[in-house]
């Protein structure tokens, strides 16, 4: 960190900010400047508080000059990581791994009927909420146990991977017994006993970006994931709130480079909550593996017009084929493949 004094900053300011840096246990190194002093903090690994330094007479700012998350970043691990999951999905190499379904679980009928399509189209891993976040309290809140029950005999019978989400730290242990992958929804991701809680069970995590997250903020809540010991975490862009309403979100895709430059941790991306709206969908698929997208998350319901939730952005499972048709000549083009379908 280096603390940045005012031109007219008096010695004693100066010394000030370097008695409580030495005073904090680290090292101050102060460089005179022609214009003005800065002081060098050495020693600091992310502890200290930039703003502590902000209000100090004199200080005119503070410059971080490494991040505040440690293990999730590039730094600390140069090679990407790789999430396998039980069917042999691999996300974060490079295949471009495919989590399809409807939004919610429904009824026996349509999880099944669904999962069996999806396989045959070559998705590996199945998406499905069983406790939904719903924004208003009277919509659809999910099937609960009942939908994790549906979601491990569409398992079975497909041989695809779950992904269903994990709304708090009470029902965590539960929808870990069904999940192979547990979902932190874009309204969770700052829920940091929930996320403590999934470090500790160690199953990999999908983690969503927040509404109004900064990469940084999705970063640091990573972090609290990898710190409990868990390092099979999937980021997910998944659209932040604008100020244009002609979309439900706005999917902000240079997230995915940036992430990838400045963590190992693979990053999908979801254009059906990034968009809201079904003929969206496909494009934003395109460019999101054209982006360099580790996988996609897309949502696919057998009569999208009767769907409890987000049955506007669903795709018709016809569309979905379509989708991949295109995706595999994308991903050929920047050296990437489709994960195989299941048992290929
Ligand atoms: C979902 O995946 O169904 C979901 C609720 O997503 P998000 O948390 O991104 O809104
Ligand atoms: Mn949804």
């Amino acid at each position: 960190m280096l603390v940045v004094m005012k031109h007219n900053a008096s010695s004693q300011e100066i010394r000030d900010v370097v008695d409580m840096i030495q005073e904090m246990g680290y090292e101050a190194r102060p460089i005179p400047g022609r214009q003005r002093t800065s002081i060098g903090l050495i020693g600091n690994d992310g502890q200290v508080e930039p703003n502590l330094f902000q209000s100090f007479p004199g200080v005119l700012e503070v410059i971080p000059v490494s991040h505040s998350y440690k293990q999730v970043s590039r730094e600390w691990k140069e090679e990407n990581t790789i999430v396998t999951l039980p069917n042999g999905t691999r996300i974060g190499g490079t295949e471009v791994a495919l989590m399809a379904g409807p939004c919610a679980v429904e009824s026996e009928e349509q999880i099944l009927g669904i999962a069996e399509t999806l396989a045959g189209m070559g998705a590996t891993i199945l998406r499905g909420g069983a406790f939904k976040p719903r924004t208003s309290p009277y919509s659809f809140q999910g099937m609960g146990v009942k939908g994790l029950e549906l979601l491990a005999k569409a398992r079975d019978e497909t041989g695809m991977a779950i992904v269903t989400e994990a709304m708090d730290v009470g029902t965590a242990d539960q929808v870990a017994e069904y999940a192979d992958i547990l979902q932190v929804g874009a309204r969770n991701m700052q829920n940091y006993p929930l996320l403590r809680k999934v470090g500790r069970i160690g199953k990999p995590i999908l983690l969503k970006r927040g509404l109004s997250a900064t990469i940084e903020e999705l970063l640091l809540a990573a972090e609290y994931v990898v710190a409990e010991g868990n390092p099979n975490v999937i980021l997910c862009e998944r659209g932040v709130r604008s100020f244009d309403t002609q979309t439900r979100n706005l999917l902000d895709l240079t997230a995915i480079p940036v992430v990838k430059s400045l963590c190992h941790l693979p990053i999908i991306a979801d254009p059906s909550h990034g968009t809201g709206i079904r003929a969206k969908v496909t494009p934003m698929a395109r460019a999101a593996v054209a982006a360099g997208a580790d996988g996609l998350m897309v949502e696919v319901h057998p009569d999208p017009n009767r769907a409890l939730s987000d049955g506007a952005q669903s795709l018709y499972p016809e569309q979905f084929r379509e989708l991949l048709d295109q995706i595999r000549v994308i991903a050929q083009a920047i050296n990437r493949e489709l994960t195989p379908p299941l048992g290929e």
